[in-house]
């Protein structure tokens, strides 16, 4: 089949490396470069980790992400994964970090569980009384998001698809499986992948009902001299406890440190919007992370970078047919990790047409 994959983001490159490899003839277009540092998917970084809720489904999950993830890397001939394992640090009882233990255990996943003390000899950034315990689990870690862009769109062209770079698509004809480009041309497919991240309401707002758009922004940071060899081997943290909706990436890949919280969370009614960062937003986003970081104030923050992306009211992640376009949405806040798997998944659905396996699949009902 001729495939048109519209959004080179982690769903849409992953989309179009897995139905190369089945076969299809597939072009890929992006409105800017890739990576796009716009795009949710084009910053340096996302973590990785098989902690969740109890309810959510997606811990099992993991296990098919890390496949999918080994086979992209056997094709592009490195891994861009850095396997640090992730930490979690309870404040309070029944924070996030509890929930995410309760998930673990009830998986039957290896955690190791630190009192205080012990934490803050093997991890000096903690600081001493401010929480309750901390776990270690070495099943997660960071994924080098603009590396596997690169790898992905060289190893697209070594194999024969279509990369069209800065080409945005304006309107796309589901019935007849036309593109329309912003400079008027326009591609023909026998089915259109659309996987335009926080922009995809822009191509169809009818989907504004499921989907809601939000601006964040996360702060990179240098930490003190004399913690930086900690924190170049240190776990990603992935929850600091009590109600702070907070993670902490250490530097790695040669990305810097990074600080995120979904506290700064936003809905906005337009991806392009409110990009620019604000005066002393990285400061804000930094001294959320106190308790339980020691010394916050003494971490420089360097850069503030702003991202778009989409939810569902429930968190999980969409797919929707219409004609010949299948519309994907994996991102919720946490569906960089899945990326190679959803890929293969949409891919698979293409081929067998099987949409309804995908949505179950998409939304962690099935396996
Ligand atoms: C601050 C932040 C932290 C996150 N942390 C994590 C994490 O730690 N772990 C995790 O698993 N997930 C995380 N996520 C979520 C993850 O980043 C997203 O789920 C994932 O990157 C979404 O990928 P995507 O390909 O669907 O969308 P995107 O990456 O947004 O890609 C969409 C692409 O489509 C292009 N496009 C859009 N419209 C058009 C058009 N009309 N024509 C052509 N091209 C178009 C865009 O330019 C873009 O490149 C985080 C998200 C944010 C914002």
């Amino acid at each position: 089949m001729n495939i048109i994959v519209v959004g080179a983001g982690i769903a849409g490159l992953s989309t179009a490396w897995s139905l190369v490899k089945r076969g299809h003839s597939v072009s890929i277009v992006e409105q800017g470069p890739i990576p796009n540092p716009l795009a949710a998917s084009g910053d340096h970084h996302r973590i990785i980790r098989r902690a969740y809720g109890k309810a959510a489904g997606y811990g099992r999950l993991i296990t098919e992400a890390y496949e999918a993830w080994d086979e992209m890397w056997t094709d592009l001939g490195e891994s861009h994964l850095d396997p640090r394992g992730f930490l979690c640090v309870s404040r309070e009882e029944g924070d996030e970090a509890e929930e995410y233990r309760a998930g673990m255990e009830e998986g039957g996943w290896p955690i190791e569980l630190l009192e205080p003390e012990a934490a803050v000899a093997r991890w000096p950034f903690l600081e001493t009384g401010s929480f309750r315990y901390a776990y270690f689990s070495p099943d997660g870690g960071a994924l080098h998001c603009r590396k596997i862009a690169t790898g992905l769109a060289k190893w697209l062209r070594d194999n024969g698809a279509n990369v069209y770079e800065d080409s945005k698509v304006v309107a796309v004809d589901a019935e007849a499986g036309v593109v329309t480009l912003a400079n008027g041309e326009t591609m023909q497919a026998d089915r259109v992948v659309v996987t335009a991240g926080a922009w995809v309401l822009k191509l169809f707002p009818e989907l504004g009902g499921e989907l809601k758009t939000y601006r964040t922004a996360l702060a990179y940071v240098e930490p003190p001299a004399d913690l930086k060899a900690v924190w170049e081997a240190a776990p990603v943290i992935l929850d600091v406890g009590g109600k702070t909706d907070g993670y902490m990436i250490p530097p790695s890949g040669g990305a810097g440190m990074k600080f995120g919280s979904g506290l700064h969370k936003v809905p906005t009614s337009d991806a392009d919007w409110n990009r620019q960062p604000v005066e002393g937003e990285g400061e804000a986003i930094r001294n959320l992370f106190s308790p339980p970081i020691a010394r916050i104030e003494e971490y420089k923050v360097t850069e503030v970078v702003t991202c778009a992306y989409t939810f569902t009211a429930d968190e999980k992640f969409l797919a929707h047919e219409t004609g010949k376009c299948l519309i994907v949405s994996a991102c919720s806040g946490h569906g960089y990790k899945f990326g190679a798997a959803v890929g293969r998944r949409v891919a698979q659905a293409i081929g067998d047409g099987d949409v309804g396996g995908l949505k179950r699949w998409l939304r962690a009902e099935t396996l």
